[in-house]
């Protein structure tokens, strides 16, 4: 990896130098290798050798980072990894072999990685870097933190770890053929959280249950469909009025009829029925029903024309869709699991029903049908990983850890890797911290919301855990009283839960609360050493539309700060405010500079954000004109 880099590094001299020597490494091994490094870098390599690395991640880049660090001398390393070793992994994530499926990440990365440098050692920890065990405290320990992690809220944790310490930071993602790398260090560099992160694509909830034109909305409606029909009961789910229980001693293959029935027949003539109620589908041209009784007929003539070997590969004709349609909910049915199902992309039991309802929900949309696999790659949300992106971003993560080890900070850069123009790899020089940040800034930021109604539990919920990235948030009302401290430990309530549920359920204006107009909270989280300062801003009958935020951050519908959530700037309105959505993180869509996810995370796949009751643009309530406009103008968009 050395000599790939070398063109685009502050490494050049120094390798070029060096190249004898390097040539000498490339065949030596073992003991001889690290004594050609302890020539290759000299008096530094005792730096190198006593730095003290955490590495948290043993996926994709964390596999290739550890090996990379013990075959260049780095001795003592950290690794944190919460999952379990897959067979999806092997292909990729080298220190994993078949025998190690099941086990934990962190542990075999370290025995395989040990093997390479037997001077290494290298402690392996399988948990939750959230977990509070990984406090402040525990990183303060490092020289040097490099993140290879495949989600939002654990860099946003991370980072936030580093800055309260100090502790340098590389962080790094790759998404396909892209990739990117860039070293964070408190007070010289952009934090990871000073730019608002790459965000998801998101459709309205209308598009996703009336005016599907793409296959990804057929898609995206055949995964809820799946866990509102055979998923545990939730009454968040958008379409959880279409759910059509087993009825008594029906037999499953009635059962499977009446819902197919129910979806492709009455569902799409309800909606042609409603031509009267709005002013036009939507479409050129209206849905059409499918009506079981003359597909079976039909499905009779495909039983005799074709064999029972379906390939996931192929587009599978109406019939056979019918048919394997109504086969998946029998197999649902005899896996005795229904009830309790979630959608995983790898469970084929899933994927059938959600290729095949997707693909029939096409066919009433005149949308073209897709194969299983196609269908799996876009529900999955699959943007396949690169063992050589990995490799090259594991690579270039080394010669910034070796940068910042030999305090040659001002060496380091951030790299962006590309599959196309002349330069596969493009450093850039790291930009400093964005001022408006509230992370590395300290700065204020303003909540508005109507005190009458806006909750303790929603201040915690909805602003500081899932806004403000905050795990194990506390309140101090900065009043002056006895009792201005508000957390959600349960021996700070004395273990009376019912005391405390019910303080967080009372409005903040509420006289236990005293939480007024331009009250200024300071709210912490120990675990991150993290706090902001925010002023409460009273928005009497602040209205709202179903399914959106009850609360700005920001004054009024002013400008607002960098928030890097990712939950609703991408909906059009560049504003904190929106109609309901789904969020589709669509693979391809992104353009640097962001960050990017590794793509494995299931939790960054769709998330719905909508309020159950919402039935179509038109029953909503209504924030301003322009919004109503919006979601029906998108309606006509053909694309
Ligand atoms: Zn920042």
């Amino acid at each position: 990896c050395f000599r790939i880099f070398a063109r685009n590094s502050n490494m050049e001299s120094l390798l070029q130098s060096e190249s004898s020597q390097l040539r000498r490494i490339r065949g030596g091994g073992g003991q001889k290798r690290l004594s050609h490094q302890q020539k290759l870098f000299g008096t530094n390599f005792d730096l190198i050798q006593n730095a003290k690395i955490a590495v948290v991640g043993a996926g994709g880049i964390g596999c290739e980072l550890l090996k990379n660090l013990v075959m260049t001398g780095f001795k003592n390393i950290e690794v944190i990894d919460l999952d379990t070793i897959e067979v999806s992994n092997l292909n990729r994530q080298f220190l994993f072999r078949r025998k190690h499926v099941g086990s934990s990440k962190a542990e075999i990365a370290k025995l395989s990685v040990e093997e390479f440098n037997p001077d290494a050692h290298v402690i392996a920890h399988h948990g939750n870097i959230k977990d509070a065990k990984f406090s402040p405290e525990y990183f303060k320990e490092f020289d040097l933190v490099l993140n290879a992690l495949d989600n939002l809220s654990a860099r946003r944790h991370v980072n936030r770890l580093c800055l309260a310490e100090e502790v340098s930071l590389i962080e790094s993602g790759t998404q396909g053929y892209l990739g990117q790398v860039g070293v964070i260090k408190k007070g010289k560099t952009e934090c990871y959280e000073c730019q608002t992160k790459q965000t998801p694509v998101t459709f309205p909830v209308c598009t996703i249950r009336d005016t599907p034109d793409k296959p990804i909305h057929c898609i995206a409606w055949a995964k809820l469909m799946y866990e509102v029909l055979f998923g545990p009961s939730d009454d968040e789910n958008v379409l959880v009025d279409l759910k059509l229980e087993a009825e008594a001693k029906e037999d499953k293959q009635s059962y499977a009829r009446r819902i197919f029935s129910h979806l492709f027949e009455s569902a799409i003539q309800d909606r042609l029925d409603r031509k009267d109620d709005e002013e036009g589908w939507g479409f050129s041209t209206p849905p059409e029903v499918l009506a079981l009784s003359e597909l079976l007929n039909q499905m009779e003539c495909a039983d005799e024309n074709s064999g029972n070997s379906l390939s996931h590969q192929t587009v599978l004709s109406l019939p056979e869709t019918v048919k394997e349609f109504l086969n998946s909910v029998e197999e649902i049915i005899n896996s005795g699991h229904s009830g309790e199902l979630v959608f995983d992309k790898d469970d084929n039991m899933a994927m059938r029903f959600v290729s095949t309802a997707s693909n029939l929900r096409m066919e009433n949309y005149h949308i073209d049908r897709l194969s299983q696999f196609e269908i799996k790659g876009i529900a999955g949300n699959i943007v396949h990983a690169i063992a050589t992106t990995n490799a090259i971003c594991a690579g270039i993560i080394v010669l910034e850890a070796i940068k910042v080890i030999t305090g040659r900070f001002e060496d380091c850069r951030q790299y962006w890797i590309r599959s196309v123009g002349p330069k596969c790899i493009q450093p850039a020089t790291l930009e400093p911290p964005n001022k408006q940040c509230w992370v590395c800034q300290k700065s204020k930021i303003d909540l508005t919301c109507d005190i009458r109604k806006f909750t303790v539990k929603q201040l915690f919920e909805d602003v500081l855990k899932r806004r403000l990235g905050m795990i194990r948030p506390s309140v101090d009302l900065q009043r002056g009283d006895v009792e201005n401290f508000i957390c959600e430990d349960l021996d700070d309530w004395s273990g009376n839960a019912r005391w405390r549920d019910d303080f967080f359920k009372k409005p903040l204006s509420h006289e236990a609360v005293k939480i007024q107009h331009a009250t200024l909270l300071t709210a912490d989280d120990e675990s991150q050493r993290f706090s902001i300062n925010i002023l409460v801003l009273d928005y009497p009958g602040m209205e709202v539309e179903e399914g959106e935020d009850e609360f700005i951050i920001g004054s009024k519908f002013g400008d607002l700060p960098s928030i890097g959530d990712g939950r609703s700037e991408a909906n059009g309105t560049g504003s904190d405010s929106g109609e309901p959505t789904v969020d589709v993180t669509a693979p391809g869509t992104s353009d640097a500079p962001v960050l990017l996810d590794d793509q494995e995370n299931e939790d960054d796949e769709i998330e719905i954000i909508d309020d159950p009751s919402v039935k179509s643009c038109g029953s909503k309530r209504s924030l301003s004109p322009q919004r109503d406009e919006n979601c029906s103008s998108r309606k006509k968009v053909k694309h």
